[in-house]
């Protein structure tokens, strides 16, 4: 169900394309799927979010420190963590089509009218399937002028789909059955080689997610900081996966970034007390940056859907134009990568615990969020049309911390030198501290406008009365409300909304 007066994604994509924040990867050679590249008013709000996760996460914490690491790793990383043998998706092809599904994507019916079967029909995961499959079952039923009333149509992902059915489900391509192959598991790590020598023993992985960077480091981290257990090593960078089905724009990329904490506790703590807290800390991060609280849930996973290393999952989910998704994953991890990693190198990775006197390998919850998925639920969450003066005002709602342009400068006119000098010099003494547009060009209402559009939270225009009385016409985005302010009240304003 879509929830009242959320943005379509079509707004959404508008608002990117018109605004210049996101573009299609190589976009004059029509893109290549999977793959984005933000622009100028992208990456401010993507810088603003990840600012924003370091400070929460790293610099208002006195536990928890940061690190950077390679994107190629040694490629016994990716064995010892498991990613080489079972980071894969169930895919399908279309061998008419030669389109690739994700198994646990494509969904099927059996179509009956009073038990008799008429036959199978097919449809990918997203908001509308049920409606979609019952649409081309009732189609299936008039093509074969069957009397009687369609039974319920009761979807399953293909994967549990019976070996004899895989060639009797239509593909969603073609709409004809015969094309699709069984699910076969497809690994999501892309490969390339180290060196001059293209070989077996060359291969190398760019990494699917920063995680292991951590738990790699663990030993230098520790033995070059004073941390004590619990604590927690932060890293936000790029990470790739060659998804099947790369989809909803920046949500599913192959080339995306994550921002990701590993938070190593004792072994014998209260995990499941870390666990909460992660999940509640987290959960208030994301609303205090501006997300539609309205739109975020929690998603606890069943213990028969965890990994076999994990204790538990829970997701918090957003709610999207195209469906619920997961945003960010908050996971108890037990031992498990530690141990791996120590096995696999041979390296000790113990915590000495001077406390307790003995040494073991700390647990560890795992809080992980993907950067371009943030940024379309913060789009989704800011995005508003609303009715003004007959006009519609497109106004995005960001929070002050997430805007891109903190604050806009304009002379009431252009055609009066003093005006212009005046604005430009209060422009430069603000840009000092923020990102600060000056706009002199078209009547004041339409500056307001545009920005509004790309969610500037003040504006404030220099006059005549700026020039005798040294106060300026302070405007508030959200609220259209303008007043007075002399350069003083402005600065003490601002320097409160932005510190
Ligand atoms: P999904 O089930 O949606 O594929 P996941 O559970 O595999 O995601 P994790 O491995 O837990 O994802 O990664 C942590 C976070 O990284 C996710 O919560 C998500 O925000 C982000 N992320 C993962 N895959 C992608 C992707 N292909 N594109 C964009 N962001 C991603």
């Amino acid at each position: 169900m879509a929830l009242d007066n959320g943005p379509t994604m079509d707004q959404i994509l508008g608002w990117c394309k018109r605004r210049g924040a996101i573009f299609p990867s190589s976009d004059i050679y029509n893109g290549i799927a999977g793959f984005f590249d933000y622009g100028p008013l992208g990456i401010e709000i993507k810088k603003n979010l990840k600012d924003a996760w370091w400070n929460s996460m790293v610099h208002q914490r006195g536990d928890i420190v940061g690190i950077d690491c390679s994107i190629i790793m040694h490629p016994a990383v990716w064995k010892a963590s498991g990613h080489v043998d079972g980071f894969s998706d169930p895919m399908v092809d279309c061998k008419v089509s030669k389109m690739r599904y994700r198994a646990d994507q494509l969904y099927f019916a059996k179509i009956t009218v009073a038990g008799e079967l008429l036959g199978y029909v097919s449809v990918l995961e997203d908001e509308n399937m049920q409606s979609e499959a019952e649409q081309q079952a009732d189609k299936l039923k008039r093509k074969q002028a069957k009397q009687g009333t369609l039974d319920p149509v009761v979807l399953k992902p293909y994967t549990e789909a019976m070996p004899g059915e895989y060639a009797l489900i239509p593909s969603p391509a073609t709409g004809q059955p015969g094309s699709l192959t069984a699910p076969r598991a497809f690994n999501l790590m892309f490969q390339t080689h180290v060196g001059a020598v293209v070989d077996d023993s060359s291969v190398a992985y760019l990494r699917p997610e920063t995680a292991q960077g951590m738990f790699v480091n663990f030993k230098n981290v520790l033995n070059t900081n004073r941390l004590k257990l619990p604590f927690g090593i932060a890293q936000m960078g790029r990470s790739f996966r060659n998804e099947i089905t790369p989809r909803n724009f920046t949500f599913r990329s192959r080339e995306f970034e994550q921002m990701e904490m590993e938070f190593f506790i004792q072994d014998n703590a209260d995990w499941q007390h870390w666990h909460q807290y992660w999940v509640q800390t987290r959960f208030d991060w994301l609303k205090s940056i501006g997300l539609d609280e309205k739109r975020l849930a929690l998603d606890v996973h069943r213990p028969e859907k965890l990994a076999h290393y994990s204790r538990a999952c829970t997701d918090i989910t957003f709610h999207y134009p195209f469906g619920v998704q997961e945003l960010e994953g908050i996971a108890a991890r037990g031992n498990f990568d530690l141990t791996q990693h120590q096995n696999a190198s041979g390296k000790n990775l113990e915590y000495f615990d001077e406390a307790e006197h003995r040494s073991y390998l700390p647990h560890v919850i795992e809080p992980a969020i993907g950067v371009d998925r943030l940024f379309l639920a913060v789009l989704c969450s800011a995005y508003h049309e609303e009715s003004v003066e007959n006009e519609t005002r497109i106004v995005m709602k960001f929070h002050p911390q997430i805007a891109p342009v903190k604050a806009a400068v304009f002379p009431l006119v252009k055609n009066r030198p003093e005006l212009v000098e005046h604005a430009k010099q209060l422009h430069q003494k603000l840009t000092r501290h923020w990102f600060v547009q000056y706009d002199e060009s078209g009547a004041i209402g339409r500056r307001y406008r545009r920005m509004d559009e790309i969610g500037t939270p003040y504006c404030i225009t220099v006059d005549f009365d700026s020039l005798e009385q040294g106060t300026y016409t302070l405007r508030d985005r959200d609220t259209m409300e303008q007043r007075r302010v002399s350069e003083s009240e402005l600065m003490t304003f601002l320097l409160e909304q932005y510190s």
